[in-house]
């Protein structure tokens, strides 16, 4: 027998070893004896050891087939059909820090011509293998500066789907500057579900980080339209990008965000993912990146501080299919012109377009993904590769930030669910 390539050995607390194994979600406390027979592969404790999956008798190449094999069956899962739409690439704010910046010249919005090949190209999809559901994500530049073509696509795509009994759902990205309370009732009627706002501070530091090209107070409109989409039943999912400048403010924010509107507020970090930082505004004081690492920590330790259980932590810890939709074969995001990306990250890139949605793609470019994991040598010798899957692969090539945070803190987050058990290690303890 052979440990798991997907064995994760960490030192616990009163001399225990924590396994878990990443492709299976096993997890055990060993006391001396019983981790001396994982090592060895053999011993008393071997057929247990063996059952949870620690121990296996399938070579390192046969475990990564049998990941390969379960990443390409949900790669290939058609019952859903998943757009990301730009209906304009215009914006109107000037975030110093916009990976967009520069990225396409297009101007205007989406042509007829455009959306009426998009109708096209989800009959085509819907010919091809009847799919379940249809899922909209209206991304930009901003969608709010070409609400008319949210509100036409909308409308067809839910009659479409209502003709045949098909589900349909949307999401939108927006900066919220003209979202009025006639743009929330129409989203509403359009099936947005919910939406995603960033809020990147209080109003001072907000304004400074999220300019208005109008010279309009930024923050306000998001607390505004915020308001609103919460009373006609959007959800809201608010994220602010962080870094050691605003973070003092993320606290305070997510109080006000709960106590005041009834929102929760997430974090992200504030990257470089265009490479101009020190440039354009995006530079210190006022803007100052954290290391990968030195957030993956300090979300643990938010994490620790929020109080946890062990449910909590089984659930982020588990085998993915994926780590992202980009990784399906039925994820198209179609910019303004219709041409088509197979990730939102590198929307506008001329030199990542798949094909046009005018034209007839062919089976090839149909059948194409973001980023397979073991295209990478790196992806394929990791131990996280089951509970990762590749990251997101335009993070990775955007700003060197090449890993899952979990490859950080995994050890952290394996001792913090053993603290959840008041069991003794004697001698092998299997725990939930
Ligand atoms: S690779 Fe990253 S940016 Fe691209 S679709 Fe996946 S999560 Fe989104
Ligand atoms: S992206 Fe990094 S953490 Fe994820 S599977 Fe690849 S090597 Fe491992």
């Amino acid at each position: 027998m052979r440990k798991s390539s997907y064995t994760v050995v960490v030192d616990g607390a009163r001399g225990e070893h924590l396994l878990y194994n990443t492709a299976n979600a096993a997890f055990a406390a060993l006391d001396d004896e019983a981790f001396g027979c994982y090592l060895a592969g053999e011993g008393a404790f071997a057929d247990a050891l063996v059952e949870a999956g620690f121990l296996t008798d399938l070579t390192t190449e046969e475990e990564l087939a049998a990941q390969k094999a379960y990443f390409d069956a949900q790669r290939a899962d058609r019952s859903e059909l998943t757009l990301v739409l730009a209906p304009t690439y215009a914006c109107n704010l000037r975030c110093p820090y916009c990976y967009e910046q520069g990225h396409n010249a297009i101007k205007g919005k989406m042509s007829p011509e455009v959306m009426d090949a998009i109708m096209r190209f989800v009959e085509a999809r819907y010919a091809e293998h009847a799919f379940e559901k249809l899922t909209v994500q209206w991304y930009g530049g901003d969608p709010s500066l070409a609400l008319d073509v949210v509100e036409e696509l909308s409308t067809r795509f839910i009659d479409w789907c209502d003709a045949r009994a098909i589900g349909y759902s949307a999401m939108m990205l927006t900066n919220c500057n003209l979202i009025d309370e006639d743009a929330v009732k129409m989203l509403a009627q359009a099936r947005v579900g919910f939406v995603y706002v960033t809020i990147d501070g209080f109003e001072e530091t907000h304004n400074a980080r999220r300019v208005s090209a109008m010279g309009l107070n930024s923050f306000q409109k998001n607390i505004d339209a915020v308001k609103l989409f919460v009373k006609y039943g959007i959800e809201v999912r608010a994220v602010m990008n962080v870094d050691r400048v605003n973070w003092p403010e993320f606290h305070p924010l997510r109080n006000m965000l709960r106590d005041e509107i009834g929102i929760d507020l997430s974090c992200g970090r504030l990257c470089d993912y265009g490479h101009f930082f020190g440039s354009r505004g995006f530079a210190k004081p006022n803007f100052d990146l954290f290391e990968h690492d030195e957030f993956s920590r300090m979300m643990h330790e938010e994490f620790v501080e929020g109080g946890f259980d062990a449910a909590t932590i089984a659930d982020m810890l588990q085998p993915v299919p994926r780590f992202c939709n980009g990784q399906r074969d039925n994820y198209f995001v179609i910019d303004t012109i219709g041409d088509v990306y197979l990730c939102d990250g590198i929307i506008g890139e001329q030199d990542r377009v798949i094909f046009n949605v005018l034209d007839e793609p062919t089976r090839e470019q149909l059948h194409s993904v973001s980023h397979d994991p073991q295209d990478s040598a790196q992806c394929r010798n990791c131990h996280l590769l089951p509970i990762c899957q590749g990251n997101c692969n335009w993070e990775r090539r955007a700003t060197g930030m090449v890993c899952h945070p979990l490859l950080t803190t995994l050890p952290d987050f394996l001792r913090d669910y053993r603290s959840c058990f008041d069991v003794e290690p004697a001698p092998f303890v299997r725990l939930a």
